[in-house]
């Protein structure tokens, strides 16, 4: 996806130190008081996270902004997909900003609408236009994606509905065709039972995906694959690296992570479902965490009773999420106290109505 371009800082933010940064924050946000809403994904880097009215997952971040109808102006600390969701589920007279434009989601980037939309086309050929496929895409996918997923008839999923969402669509259709992350859609498959044998892994850029029709016909499931490359970094040899070094350490996993991985794991679960582990465990617990590596450094620091480390023994950090720095939240405050706005994401009215239907339809489900 190509993004407008992130304008360059002026030379004073950079000059500027993390305490006067912190500093000219704090006053911004009382200046625009209650215009003002900031939302930080839990992935964020914590000189950004100290300055966030709501924190969360993408899931709960898209509904603190849908329940917000009274700020005009929504700060998303996060990247662009989840700035679009805010978008898509907001009044048109509230405006939504992502701090520094470059920050996207690999992940997201991998499913274009377009050839997407080509795959969809070619598969329909390939087991008879009378086959009733639902589309199912993770939140974790651009708003035209989504918009076309609410066309055909399908569902948004996050990663604690996945299961859910996967066996609404099961029950709607013959298969079901997942975007964008293969590993959410087969550890999602492989907890409801679904035989291995029955979902099939769509390589973008292959004809029929890499697959024949007869496979193809055969599939209940169907995976785009998309992946994450900060959860693809964990590996069951650590899980295993872990056990040996700990044997009473307990192992919790995002769904993001390989099959393998989850299997070796004692838990695995959405960020949120991490974060409440974690802090239901009773003092002394040990945990490797198979998560982005702010979060386990936040969750680190939030309960010391514990023994809390990553899973992995490099830093397995978002770099896209990360590019959302203290100076260009400061930037676009300073902006929006001059009565200018910059960095504003907005989804066209079109792709937004068909979106929310996908959006809609998971809140039904
Ligand atoms: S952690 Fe992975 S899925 Fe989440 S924003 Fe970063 S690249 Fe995308």
């Amino acid at each position: 996806m190509t993004l407008p371009r992130q304008a360059d800082l002026p030379d004073s933010y950079a000059a500027a130190g993390e305490p006067a940064l912190t500093e000219r924050i704090v006053a911004r946000k009382a200046e625009l008081a209650d215009r003002l809403l900031i939302l930080c994904h839990h992935y964020q880097q914590e000189t950004v996270f100290a300055h966030a009215d709501v924190t969360g997952d993408s899931l709960k971040l898209a509904r603190a902004a849908a329940s917000a109808r009274d700020r005009r102006f929504i700060v998303f600390c996060g990247v662009h997909f989840m700035a679009e969701s805010a978008d898509i589920l907001t009044g048109a007279d509230q405006i939504v900003i992502l701090p520094d434009l470059r920050a996207g989601c690999s992940m997201a980037d991998m499913a274009g609408q377009e050839e997407v939309a080509e795959a969809w086309q070619e598969l329909l050929d390939a087991v008879g236009q009378q086959m009733r496929i639902i589309p199912i895409t993770y939140v974790n996918s651009s708003a035209r994606l989504k918009a076309l997923v609410g066309q055909k008839g399908g569902s948004v999923c996050t990663s604690s509905n996945a299961e859910r969402v996967l066996t609404w669509g099961l029950g709607q259709g013959e298969k079901v065709f997942f975007f964008p992350d293969e590993h959410l859609g087969r550890n999602s498959a492989a907890a409801l039972g679904i035989p291995e044998d029955e979902v099939l892994l769509w390589r973008r850029g292959k004809p029929l995906g890499g697959n024949s029709a007869a496979a193809l016909k055969k599939a209940k499931v169907i995976l785009w694959n998309g992946y994450c490359t900060v959860h693809m970094q964990f590996t069951a040899e650590h899980v295993r690296q872990w056990r040996a070094k700990e044997p009473d350490i307990r192992v919790i996993v995002h769904p993001e992570c390989r099959r393998e991985v989850v299997q070796e794991a004692d838990i695995y679960g959405s960020t949120e479902r991490i974060i409440q582990a974690v802090r239901d465990s009773p003092a002394g617990a040990k945990w490797a965490i198979g998560t982005e590596i702010n979060l386990v450094n936040r969750l680190a620091r939030l309960h010391p009773d514990k023994g809390i480390h990553s899973l992995s023994p490099f830093q397995c950090l978002c770099s896209t999420m990360y590019r959302i720095k203290p100076t260009y939240l400061l930037w676009v405050l300073d902006n929006l106290a001059a009565g200018r706005i910059v960095n504003r994401i907005t989804v066209d009215q079109e792709t937004a109505a068909q979106a929310r239907i996908a959006l809609d339809r998971m809140l039904e489900i």
